[in-house]
């Protein structure tokens, strides 16, 4: 089975075992092998910090096969929905699977679990460092922050290790304020980063802080 060829994956999927309590609701490709997947719990939503994950998977040829995922959106929208960046693993058990299910399909969800997370009150720059999918946990922290904008207002440098992976700022309604993603080869623009973060800081009139 290539990257891209999921026919030869003959798995049966379980279209409605009574396991299932959640669907997935919206689904976008990024790339070929990239997508943003947003599942919901039929029920009432289960509250989450940013940067946990929660586990979702279906029932293919009588087993359940499951997933963890980390969170990307905020925990404040979890009614809506939990988004999730997934890369389509080649070889891999669940993501062919996943690939396969359409919008409105039925998913186990279970979580979350976590401690990946952001300590409460800590005034000190972030800065976030992550690449492909790893972005997730970090959006959902910023996404978070930005709607408490109580927080300084994190750094989030996305280092991309080739072309086709998230170095956009896609969704996170935080455009103009969050700094641009850095290339891992653009050294010079992570210099700057680095002299602009060993400056004090000074909130701006009509900034998030
Ligand atoms: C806390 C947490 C958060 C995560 N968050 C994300 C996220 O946000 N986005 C994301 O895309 N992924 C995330 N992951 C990874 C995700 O859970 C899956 O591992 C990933 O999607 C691959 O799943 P899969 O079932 O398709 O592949 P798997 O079946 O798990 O296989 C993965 C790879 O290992 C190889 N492999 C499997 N078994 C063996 C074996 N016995 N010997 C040799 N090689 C083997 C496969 O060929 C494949 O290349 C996270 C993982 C954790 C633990």
């Amino acid at each position: 089975m290539t990257e891209l060829d999921l026919s030869a994956d003959t798995r049966v999927i379980d279209p409605a075992a009574p396991q299932y309590n959640a669907r997935i609701i919206r689904r976008v490709d990024e790339t070929e092998s990239l997508a943003y997947v947003w599942v919901r719990f039929d029920g009432e939503a289960v509250p989450f910090e940013p940067g946990q994950y929660m586990t979702i998977g279906v029932f293919a040829d009588g087993k359940l096969v499951q997933r963890p995922y980390s969170v990307a959106s905020s925990p404040r929208v979890a009614a809506e929905g939990y988004e999730f960046y997934v890369r389509l693993v080649q070889g891999g058990l669940f993501t062919p699977l996943l690939w396969r299910l359409p919008v409105g399909h039925g998913m186990r969800m279970i979580g979350p679990k976590g401690r990946f997370l952001l300590e409460e009150g800590d005034e000190r720059v972030h800065l976030f460092i992550s690449s492909g999918t790893g972005n997730a946990p970090f959006v959902s922290m910023i996404r978070t922050l930005m709607r408490a904008a109580t927080h300084r207002l994190p750094q989030r440098r996305v280092v991309c290790r080739r072309p086709g992976l998230p170095v956009d700022r896609r969704g996170l309604g935080v455009e103009r304020r969050v700094p641009r993603p850095i290339r891992a080869d653009d050294l010079a623009a992570a210099r700057r980063a680095q002299c602009r973060l060993a400056r004090p800081h000074r909130p701006r009139r009509g900034s998030a802080r």
